[in-house]
């Protein structure tokens, strides 16, 4: 194949495995990326030694091409597995174990009647037989829930206490995700892939290794936004961008635009009406997390909270110290997505510590004692949201894009699973497409 020129907009992990494979593929690749690090959603942060991830915490194991990828790139023997990661869900009635991966232990969970425990064995086995045609990296590989809320579906499939007791505190304090904002799409496509598998993991020495390993060998120019892209009928397409205040223009046979999907559009004025109409149909859902760093140590703990328990605050972790690591004794307050609509609307973004102090006190009472420092952690951008009908529009558009030649190609996690193997899965699908379309 003759290798183009090919500029990537965005090194998160869409745009740096797409550029890892063009890369291989022989094409001349450059990532131009806005922040001062590769990986966007994946990595590590710290402000006055606070220490916290810039987005994903852990790697699901039900992806087989993303574990080639990890084999691919030395990350395996970094993989620390967690087994049966579960947190105590508090609700207004008591506390329960609810597990991250759901299985047999499930129908312990108090509360569910013993109708809904029969369809929970049930719908296991159904899950089970699923997932011979779902792809747990494709949202879209489950269309036949993309018309239903979840809430309607587990409603519906499992029963009321299902929905209020596991799916909805776990939906809430993971993705921040209400169940009646979301298709069952995502979970119609993911948990044929989690039940009866009780691992997940976290990388040893932090996120970050992901997007550093993927970017190693790579040409990525950091802290480099990119503000427009012409892409004129003949000759390059032209990626003006901003390079610490100073404009920058570089010049490119293709282009594949790896931002998130919201912020895509408005790079491109020549682009077709059906790519806008998409692209103004991605959304995001928004957190807020409070970092508070201790002066002493703390007994772990993991909470959800149902929605009557939740007040502001969806999840809640107390992480001990650890010299070894050297990572100082943290709580950890994340947001309810009622909460993030509550910072947003009294513009309290950067004051998120303010808006649930009470009920960080109430769960630990010394709080003013033993805080040292506080960060808040504002993500405008978290997750795509898949509602109800996204993911059959996200099939037209890869159809689309994979039809026919082209000199702009989109990946993102918002084209195929709001997870970091979906983010991968895609950056591989838009480098396939130029394989296909220009050799
Ligand atoms: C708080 C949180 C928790 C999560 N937890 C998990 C988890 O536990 N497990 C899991 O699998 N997934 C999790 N995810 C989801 C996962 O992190 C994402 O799905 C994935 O990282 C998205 O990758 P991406 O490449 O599609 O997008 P991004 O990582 O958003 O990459 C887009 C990149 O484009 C850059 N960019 C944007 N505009 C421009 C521009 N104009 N010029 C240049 N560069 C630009 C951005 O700076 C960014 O680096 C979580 C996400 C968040 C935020």
């Amino acid at each position: 194949m003759s290798g183009q020129r090919i500029v990537i907009i965005g090194a998160g992990i869409a745009g740096l495995v797409a550029a890892r494979r063009l890369g291989q593929a022989g094409h001349d690749v450059r990532v131009l990326e806005a922040g001062n690090i590769p990986g966007g959603r994946v990595g590590d942060r710290q402000v006055r030694g606070i220490q916290f991830n810039a987005g994903a915490r852990l790697l699901y194991a039900f992806s087989r091409p993303f574990n080639r990828l990890l084999d691919e790139i030395g990350l395996t023997p970094a993989l620390i597995p967690v087994r049966r990661l579960s947190a105590e869900c508090v609700g207004g009635d008591g506390r329960w174990p609810v597990e991250l991966m759901p299985g047999i232990r499930s129908l312990l969970t108090p509360g569910l009647s013993l109708t809904e425990r029969m369809r929970f064995l049930t719908f296991g086995l159904h899950a089970l037989a699923a997932r011979a045609h779902t792809d747990p990296d494709d949202a879209a590989s489950a269309l036949a829930q993309d018309n239903v809320t979840l809430a309607a579906y587990i409603r519906q499939a499992l029963g009321p206490a299902v929905l209020a007791r596991m799916i909805e505190p776990v939906f809430r304090g993971t993705r921040s995700w209400n169940t009646e904002d979301v298709s069952a799409a995502f979970f119609a496509s993911v948990t044929p892939h989690m039940v009866g598998r009780d691992t997940v993991h976290v990388l040893a020495g932090g996120m970050g290794k992901l997007p550093a390993a993927l970017a190693a060998g790579l040409t990525v120019d950091c802290n480099t936004r990119v503000v427009t892209i012409e892409t004129p009928d003949m000759g390059p397409c032209r990626i003006h961008a901003e390079q610490q205040g100073e404009p920058v223009l570089h010049e490119a046979d293709l282009v594949v635009c790896a931002t998130e999907g919201s912020l895509a559009a408005a790079l491109f004025p020549d682009l077709g009406n059906e790519d806008r109409r998409f692209l103004a149909g991605v959304r995001y859902n928004a957190l807020g997390i409070v970092h508070y760093q201790l002066g002493c140590q703390v007994a772990p703990a993991m909470n959800f909270f149902t929605r009557d328990a939740s007040g502001p605050l969806a999840t809640w972790q107390q992480v001990p110290g650890n010299d070894a690591t050297g990572q100082a004794p943290q709580l950890y307050a994340q947001l309810s997505p009622e909460a993030v609509e509550d910072a947003l609307r009294r513009d309290m973004t950067d004051r998120l510590d303010e808006l649930v102090k009470e009920r960080v006190l109430a769960l630990y009472p010394t709080l003013e004692r033993d805080c040292v420092d506080i960060h808040n952690q504002w993500i405008a951008r978290k997750l795509p949201v898949f509602y109800p009908g996204y993911a059959s529009n996200v099939a037209r558009f890869r159809d689309r894009q994979s039809a026919v030649r082209r000199r702009v190609y989109f990946c993102g996690d918002y084209l195929a699973q709001s997870l970091v193997t979906g983010a991968a899965a895609s950056g591989a699908r838009a480098a396939a497409d130029i394989g296909r379309h220009w050799s």
